[in-house]
């Protein structure tokens, strides 16, 4: 097969570690979901939808892994923490709409990340009605651990999800209490999306949001699944 004459290298993808393994999972696309804890919703001043998951997505190379340091971006003075469960897909969905009772099975592993925005930017755009872009898709506006494959760790159920920032607790809440679980989540993505292998969801924060400076140092993790820390350069 003749390789193809690129004009200029294309990028190396974007991948992250696979607990246990020696591969590395590539990645696709980033979706993510708003609103998906009641609590972080009205702390935003909003309210959750139970008809419509609110959706947006960052460019597959905002990810920072293998504990590579999170520069404090450009742009604002006001970077949050939103610290969230991140699903991993490992295989192509069929065409059409996923049914929930199969959804699990395009599952290759579950970790842990930080959904970091812009929340000013973020804020002048809601009261103008506005895309979220500038505020969630910046470059390595996505901190992650390593992938913990689904195949060994089960699903997340009841699981504590945690952010801790200079050692001080931040956010913490049981993961069965999204609106939104991981089934019908895909199945909701399914309708708008083609979901691929190498596809990652944020799935919301909870309740505890705040601010971010540069030399902050933050550890993230799910009980008894993975934790990971890092720290904001700037
Ligand atoms: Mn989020």
């Amino acid at each position: 097969m003749k390789a193809v004459d690129y004009l200029f290298p294309p990028p190396p993808a974007a991948s992250l570690a696979i607990d246990g393994s020696a591969q590395r999972f590539p990645v696709h696309r980033i979706y993510c979901v708003g609103r998906n804890f009641a609590e972080h919703a009205r702390e935003m001043g909003a309210e959750v939808d139970r008809g419509t998951p609110v959706f947006f997505a960052k460019p597959a190379d905002a990810v920072v892994v293998d504990g590579a340091p999170t520069p404090y971006p450009p742009g604002t003075t006001d970077l949050h923490h939103e610290v969230e469960l991140v699903v991993a897909l490992g295989s192509d969905a069929p065409t059409g709409v996923l049914d929930p009772s199969t959804a699990l099975d395009l599952v290759f592993g579950y970790t842990v990340g930080l959904d970091l925005t812009r929340r000013d930017l973020q804020a002048r755009a809601k009261a103008k009605g506005l895309p979220w872009d500038i505020a969630k898709g910046f470059d390595a506006s996505a901190p992650l651990a390593a992938l913990l494959p689904r195949a060994r760790a089960g699903d997340p159920e009841d699981r504590r999800l945690w952010l801790e920032v200079n050692g001080e607790l931040r956010q913490a809440a049981a993961l069965d209490g999204m609106v939104w679980d991981v089934p019908a989540i895909l199945h909701e993505l399914s309708k708008l999306f083609r979901l691929r292998a190498g596809d990652l969801v944020f799935m919301g924060t909870p309740a505890g949001v705040a601010a971010l400076a540069p030399g902050d140092r933050f550890r993230a993790g799910i009980d008894g699944w993975t934790q990971f820390e890092g720290v904001i350069e700037g």
